[in-house]
């Protein structure tokens, strides 16, 4: 299984290699540096589909297909879900999406269909929430606890890949957590970097992906 995610990854050219790229900010304060980097907007849209039929099939096998929504961050999660809608015909699809303060927000529509289920079923809604590809899972972990707040039940977390290698459902905070690749990519601390990584060889770094602009400004501003 998790074979099938490595060979589309490679195949589609989704893990970018020999450059160089910041990771977002660590709890520590820390920003680490790879040579490599994953960009899910490569997956051509049969990959996705494939990889995503995959994903419902284990959460199926796990937590059953007793759910009503699947839900998940935009834009990473969106043909995920479409996915899913597609092999489960009735299944309602609802994407978070960040408002300008940066919290996840449901559209009113989405609110409504929620409040109705609510009331028709006289107990719990249960979902799924799915992602393509989690560092710290925090956008996923934000959705499932926006769910549970609006006294929905998720059933399970899923993903593509995890490229931490380390997350788990006790990390996560959520009873399941169905990943297809659960896989370290490389990383540097700074130190490291600059003694045996790319910044070690000069390589420039990648600007369009990950976060190697704020890294950069904030090396700036600290040596003004
Ligand atoms: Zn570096």
């Amino acid at each position: 299984m998790s074979n099938r995610v490595r060979e589309l990854y490679r195949q589609d050219g989704v893990i970018l290699h020999k450059s160089h790229f910041v990771y977002s900010r660590k709890a520590d304060g820390t920003w680490p540096h790879s040579d490599n980097f994953v960009d899910a907007s490569r997956l051509s849209d049969a990959s996705i589909r494939e990889l995503s039929k995959l994903l419902f099939e284990r959460i199926v096998a796990q937590v059953g297909d007793d759910f009503q929504a699947v839900m998940g961050p935009a834009r990473g999660a969106i043909p995920i879900i479409e996915e899913f809608v597609r092999l489960m015909p009735g299944l309602r699809p609802i994407i978070a999406k960040r408002n300008d303060l940066g919290f996840f927000e449901l559209s009113p529509c989405d609110v409504e269909w929620l409040n109705t289920a609510r009331c028709l079923d006289q107990s719990r809604v249960r979902v799924v929430a799915v992602d393509d590809v989690l560092t710290k899972g925090t956008g996923i972990v934000r959705v499932a606890r926006f769910a549970t707040r609006q006294l929905v039940e998720v059933l399970a977390l899923g993903c593509l890949m995890d490229r931490s290698g380390e997350l788990t459902a006790s990390t996560l905070g959520t009873q399941r957590f169905v990943c297809l690749w659960s896989h370290a990519l490389p990383t540097f601390t700074e130190e490291e970097c600059a003694r045996i990584g790319p910044c070690s060889k000069g390589t420039p770094f990648d600007l369009e992906h990950g976060h190697a602009k704020e890294w950069l400004a904030l090396q700036k501003s600290m040596t003004k």
